[in-house]
């Protein structure tokens, strides 16, 4: 099965001379043994050099402008070769969150001194961000926020706990949203967002061991931590409109239907190898449609966002359905009988099955879960 075909069915035929570059320097990479491919790369996935190669080649901070160190592309050739790097299982975590959604974040909302501090690390691969948006009690009620800056001079006093925050022990920096103003029963009101650099003496980051034994994501503690005034992101007050902008870009991007590509590409490969059944192939057809129904979905919210639109209720369909098919994707291997899980095998495809089965249940709750996204397509719609 090829990554995911031809760019000429989203009239972009121009994206083939992109992909191919791609391919050939993963090929490369692959071949120096300087990767193994493995699913849900973007959150796991943690590799700085992988990360500085990358950006060597010109393929972070692709829509960033020049003046920042950019490359001043267009977000549909970001898409591309997002989606090659995802499709092969490369390890893209380092830079994910800074590259994705901070970049565009921080172009739309910072000051002329945040685009110089962030932008030209972001797109050199040596800047990583980490998101403080979660906490303890407010997940998907994200509105009940209670880490508290309280304006102190030239600075911000930071008090509170954040968690689940991907990456917090790698990153150089968060972005955090915090109350600054007002009382939680303000809700949206009074919310904002600081850019608060990584590690910080007054910043607790204990690490959460999750079900596969590994440790990504952390519990974040702010003990009245000081950060200069300047760590404010856009407007004070105006926290709440700047993430629900950020959110579109966090749910919509093909990394929420292709966590799990490397699997059905791994398998795919096997069968062609080993000779498939017809209930194989029409498992491995029926996938693929999904894939590329969900593909199409994609590239129009990344339509809509390049346009200056906010597709917040595409955006969490196409969360909502491919966080799905990742994890029926799973199922659908795991149960056809061929592959047995096996964490650690020397065989990439059970090793894969393995991680795959053990991550499927988060697909459905990083970054919004199903039920809350559901509610969002349904006030979308007008459901009352
Ligand atoms: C792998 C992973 C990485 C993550 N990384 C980050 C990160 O980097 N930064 C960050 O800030 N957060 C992160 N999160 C947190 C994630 O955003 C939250 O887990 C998610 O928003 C759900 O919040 P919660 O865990 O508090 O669950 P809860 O909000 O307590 O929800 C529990 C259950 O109740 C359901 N529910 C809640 N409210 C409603 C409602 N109104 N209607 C219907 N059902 C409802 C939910 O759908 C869910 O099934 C991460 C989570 C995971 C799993």
């Amino acid at each position: 099965m090829t990554a995911l075909a031809t760019d000429a069915t989203i009239g972009a035929p121009a994206l083939g001379d992109l992909r191919r570059a791609v391919r050939e320097f993963l090929a490369a990479e692959l071949a120096a043994g300087r990767y193994a491919p493995d699913a849900d790369s973007w959150m796991t996935g943690f590799d700085p050099a992988f990360s500085a190669r990358l950006a060597a080649q010109g393929w972070l901070g692709m829509t960033i402008p020049t003046e920042y160190g950019g490359h001043a592309r267009s977000p549909l050739e970001r898409f591309a070769v997002s989606e090659e790097l995802l499709a092969h299982g490369a390890p893209v975590a380092a830079h994910w969150i800074a590259d994705r959604q901070m970049a565009p974040s921080i172009l739309a909302n910072g000051t002329e001194r945040q685009k110089e501090r962030y932008l030209p690390g972001i797109a050199a691969g040596t800047t990583f961000f980490a998101i403080g948006m979660s906490e303890p009690d407010a997940g998907s009620d994200l509105a009940s926020v209670r880490t508290r800056a309280v304006a102190d001079g030239d600075s911000w006093i930071i008090s509170g706990t954040k968690v689940w925050t991907t990456g917090a022990h790698l990153a150089h920096a968060m972005v955090l949203l915090c109350r600054t103003d007002g009382q939680p029963a303000d809700r949206q009101q009074g919310l904002s967002q600081l850019l608060v650099d990584l590690p910080h003496p007054d910043i607790e980051i204990r690490p959460i061991t999750s079900i596969d034994g590994q440790a990504h994501f952390n519990e974040v503690i702010f003990h009245d931590a000081r950060v200069p005034a300047t760590a404010l992101l856009g407007r004070r007050g105006e926290g709440w409109a700047q993430v629900m902008g950020e959110l579109a870009f966090e749910r919509s991007g093909p990394e929420r239907y292709l966590s799990t590509m490397p699997l059905l590409r791994a398998w795919a490969s096997r069968l062609s190898e080993t000779g498939a059944t017809p209930e194989q192939r029409r498992t491995l057809g029926m996938l693929t449609a999904r894939a590329w129904a969900l593909r199409r979905m994609s590239l129009r919210v990344a339509s809509e966002l390049t346009a200056g639109r906010r597709p917040d209720v595409l955006a969490a369909m196409v969360k909502d359905l491919g966080s799905t098919f990742e994890g029926d994707l799973v199922e659908a291997i795991r149960s056809a009988g061929t592959v047995l899980a096996r964490p650690g095998s020397a065989d990439p495809l059970q090793r894969m099955l393995a991680q795959s089965v053990l991550h499927t249940p988060v697909f459905t709750l990083r970054g919004g879960t199903n039920e809350i996204l559901r509610g969002i397509v349904a006030r979308g719609l007008g459901v009352r």
